[in-house]
């Protein structure tokens, strides 16, 4: 029998243990989602959302332990693991609010007596999920996806198993009917066999590069639909007349929140030569006052990451960086899951600090000389999540749009998801898009119906 287990990446400690299902016992699963489809999907919005909003006071009513359980499993500060539990009720309110619009027939006028779209659910989704917002991730896409009447199932990743099993409990609390949001603990090796099944008709995945590379690829060997929300490498631009004072929270926020393992952190700070020393000594001053230490603490802003492998890998693309010129500005020691947040400069193409995802608190500092030059940088990527800007000339920011080929470009600001608005990459990065009426649309038969 095998089982995935489950540690607490702080102490050290074996939280739990976990059974992994075997063919059967997914057979079961999969007639469960099957079963529950028939129904599920005739049922009114109007219902679904009624669940939605009661899943969405569950969440509130015990975000404390929720936030607990993830510090506990993967090292997230507890106080923001409360904000990640405000927020998944705040994707449920909204998709509350709208999915029967969102939903509706689309008329379309043509010759015909009446046409329209129609928004159709498609069957069990296979959702294989990430660890760095334990629920964040899986309700963003659970909760359009569910309403639009598909049922789910979760692959969460192998060292938040604790997560995935409250997660369905909720569901079910909530009202959710037995079958409709599952979550199961497979090996990588059993998922062919569940994406080849026909109640799955879609598969999202959001993770690394590696993993959409092969799930996608798997997926369409079958031609199920797939959304991929992969790595990313995001540019902080500085331009020479961003407002330092008013702004260097939000540029630590965007490195350093969730201990820098976020596929949307910025990654590399391209800042002109002008402003560069002043920002160098403010960014420098704001993250040796970061509060480290116990993710259960309240006042700790950066933890441990989410695994010691992770950040023995994290040690071996700074080591590698170091070697190829880049210097250590300020930080740069481990101990076992904890990295101390850490700043690099010097930073060049060529690196694995510039070219690759450096996924924990490591900054990456580029010099630019002009406001071009940092732009041409920030482009150097194979990956396109998002880009920000930080400039007071918000006339020729706005002229850069078409210059940045990501997903996102926020100026002035750092790039965050919110349920209004779509989310999702180009490039590497993945394609698709989850959130607001553009990810409640990826997993439905948008039927045209003619009627002459
Ligand atoms: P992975 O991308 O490997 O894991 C994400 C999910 O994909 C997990 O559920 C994992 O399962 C699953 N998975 C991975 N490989 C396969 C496969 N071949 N077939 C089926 N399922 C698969 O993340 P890691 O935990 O290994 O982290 C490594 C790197 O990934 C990070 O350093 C970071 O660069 C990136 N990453 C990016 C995220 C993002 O939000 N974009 C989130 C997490 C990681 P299992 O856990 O069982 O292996």
């Amino acid at each position: 029998m095998e089982y995935i287990e489950s540690v607490n990446p702080y102490t050290g400690e074996s939280l739990n243990k976990y059974k992994i299902l075997s063919e059967t016992e997914i057979n079961t699963v999969l007639d469960s989602a099957s079963g529950c489809y028939q129904e599920w999907k005739v049922e009114s919005v109007e219902h679904r959302v009624a669940l939605l909003k009661k899943l969405s006071s569950l969440l509130l009513k015990k975000k404390e332990n929720y936030a607990m359980l993830m510090s506990k499993e993967m090292g997230k500060p507890i106080k923001q693991g409360i904000s990640e539990i405000e927020k998944c009720a705040w994707a449920c309110d909204f998709y509350a609010k709208n999915a029967v619009q969102f939903l509706s027939d689309d008329l379309i006028e043509t010759e015909a007596d009446e046409s329209f779209i129609s928004y159709d659910p498609l069957g069990c989704i296979l959702a294989v999920m990430p660890w760095n917002f334990p629920f964040w991730q899986v309700i963003r896409f659970a909760a359009p996806t569910l309403t639009a009447g598909n049922t789910v199932l979760l692959k969460h990743a192998s060292n938040v198993p604790g997560c995935a099993t409250v997660l369905q409990e909720l569901f079910l609390e909530a009202g959710y009917p037995e079958g409709c949001f599952q979550s199961i603990f497979v090996g990588h090796g059993q998922l062919e066999s569940i994406v080849a099944n026909p109640i799955v008709q879609g598969v999202t995945l959001t993770g690394s590069e590696k993993a959409g590379r092969a799930i996608a690829a798997m997926a369409g060997q079958y031609l199920k639909k797939t959304v991929m929300e992969l790595g990313g490498n995001n540019a902080c631009i500085v331009w020479e007349d961003a407002d330092l004072d008013q702004y260097v929270d939000t540029m630590v926020m965007a490195r350093m929140q969730n201990t820098g393992q976020s596929c949307i952190a910025a990654k590399r700070f391209i800042v002109v030569e002008e402003i560069y020393s002043e920002f160098l000594m403010k960014f420098r001053d704001k993250i040796s006052a970061l509060k480290t230490g116990d993710p259960l603490e309240m006042d700790t802003e950066v933890g441990v990451m989410a695994r010691e492998d992770l950040a023995a890998d994290l040690s071996q693309q700074v080591a590698v960086s170091i070697e190829l010129g880049a210097k250590v500005y300020y930080g740069n020691n481990r101990e076992a899951a904890f990295y101390e947040p850490t700043i690099l400069t010097d930073v060049a193409q060529g690196m694995p600090a510039f070219n690759e995802e450096l996924f924990g608190p490591v900054a990456s500092v580029i010099k630019a000389s002009n406001r071009q030059e940092a732009i041409t940088l920030a482009m150097e990527s194979k990956y396109g999540l998002g880009t920000m800007l930080f400039t007071q000339d918000t006339d020729a920011a706005l002229d850069c749009i078409s210059d940045i080929p990501d997903g996102a470009f926020f100026i002035n600001e750092l790039v965050k998801s919110d349920p209004r608005l779509p989310f999702g990459g180009t490039k590497a990065s993945g394609y698709g898009r989850e959130l607001s009426m553009e990810g409640m649309l990826e997993f439905v038969n948008k039927k045209t119906v003619y009627l002459k």
